[in-house]
């Protein structure tokens, strides 16, 4: 019979990680198609409060690594953490959630218990009795279902694939599994954090709209003039009202690298596309961009798509999008940010 052990970190409260519940869901629904047995193992310098959101999910032990060693994202710490749990639990399968954190020391972690690892899974099941993987390749074009014989089968599940688990009745009692740390292991040392002020922070995995810009913003518009900053005001102000994340056509982010008027707050990160990312959100609005398949391809796990376009006969309006509005954006984001006021 398999043994599934779900595996994961906490944050500097104790509590798992959004992901974390994530996996959590798809860990607690693998156990009951198997019929296998779930383990839950966490590590981090605060465990307990994690406890109570694993209740209700049939764990049969509920283990932990805890301690001031475990406080931050350091390799050697977590990777020994990580595979005290996993030693402990004896498991066939190991489901984690693929934060930075886990993404980084996992694969050493199936390679020193002589298994094996898959990254970016969206989707885990049961087949015939078996479990199985969902995960993409190829720039998300390709959806391929896997099998392994090996064992342990450690696999990472991508964030937003899975419904977040709802904690149920009592916590169960953390089962603490010792591990020895020495010196050589705390070499590396975390001194702080920096992140951009957060309104500077443009891309938000878990915002409910992605905005896109496109080439559009920086052209020459009705009077012959490019309007760069007030494309800036606009877009910005948008942002703040919304929260929305911010993504780019390759045309608008590859302008700053030619030396034209460009968009200060968007990088090469905020790329969308073939060559970009293919972020999740319920809705996307797409505004002064053609809608080039190379650039709606990372629209795939977009639910809900939106266009404003002054071409009636934009790529978007070609199937591409629910809506186009043929309209100047420029009009139309103002007129909705004075709404949004
Ligand atoms: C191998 C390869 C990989 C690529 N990978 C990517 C990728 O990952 N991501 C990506 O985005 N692209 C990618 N591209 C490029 C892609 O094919 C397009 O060139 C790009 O997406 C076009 O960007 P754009 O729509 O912003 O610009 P443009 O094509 O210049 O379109 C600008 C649009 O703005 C509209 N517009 C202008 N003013 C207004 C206004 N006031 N109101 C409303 N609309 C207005 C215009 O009508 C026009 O449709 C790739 C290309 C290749 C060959």
């Amino acid at each position: 019979m398999d043994t599934i052990l779900f595996l994961s970190h906490t944050e500097q409260d104790g509590k798992l990680p959004r992901a974390g519940l994530e996996a959590l869901g798809a860990a607690k629904e693998l156990a009951q198609a198997l019929k296998a047995t779930l383990v839950a193992g966490v590590f981090g310098k605060v465990t307990q409060p994690a406890a109570a959101q694993l209740a209700g999910t049939g764990a049969a032990r509920a283990l932990a690594v805890t301690g001031a060693d475990f406080a931050d994202a350091r390799y050697a710490t977590d990777a020994a953490a990580a595979e005290a749990l996993s030693r402990a639990a004896a498991p066939t399968i190991v489901i984690a959630p693929g934060t930075s954190r886990l993404s980084r020391v996992l694969p050493a972690v199936a390679h020193r218990l002589g298994g094996r690892v898959d990254t970016h899974a969206t989707a885990v099941a049961a087949k015939d009795g078996a479990p199985t993987l969902t995960r993409w390749f190829y720039r998300q074009r390709m959806e391929a279902t896997l099998k392994r014989t090996e064992r342990p089968w450690v696999v990472l599940i991508d964030g937003g694939c899975h419904a977040a688990v709802v904690p149920d009745g009592g916590a169960p009692a953390l089962e603490e599994v010792p591990v020895a740390i020495g010196d050589a292991q705390r070499r590396t040392r975390v001194t702080g954090f920096k992140a951009p002020r957060s309104d500077a922070q443009t891309i938000r995995p878990d915002a409910k709209i992605l905005f896109v810009a496109g080439a559009g913003w920086t052209k020459k518009q009705a009077d012959g003039k490019p309007h760069v900053e007030e494309a800036e005001k606009l877009i910005l102000g948008f942002l703040g009202a919304t929260k929305a994340s911010l993504g780019s056509s390759k045309s608008l982010v590859d302008l700053s690298g030619e030396g034209n008027a460009v968009l200060t707050f968007m990088s090469h990160l905020n790329q969308i596309g073939q060559t970009g990312a293919t972020p999740r959100h319920p809705k996307g609005l797409a505004t002064c961009c053609h809608g080039e398949e190379p650039h709606v391809v990372g629209w795939r796990f977009i639910n809900e798509r939106r266009a404003v376009n002054l071409d009636p006969n934009c790529g978007w309006a070609r199937g591409k999008a629910d809506v186009v509005y043929v309209a100047d954006a420029f009009e139309v984001v103002a007129k909705v940010n004075a709404l949004l006021k």
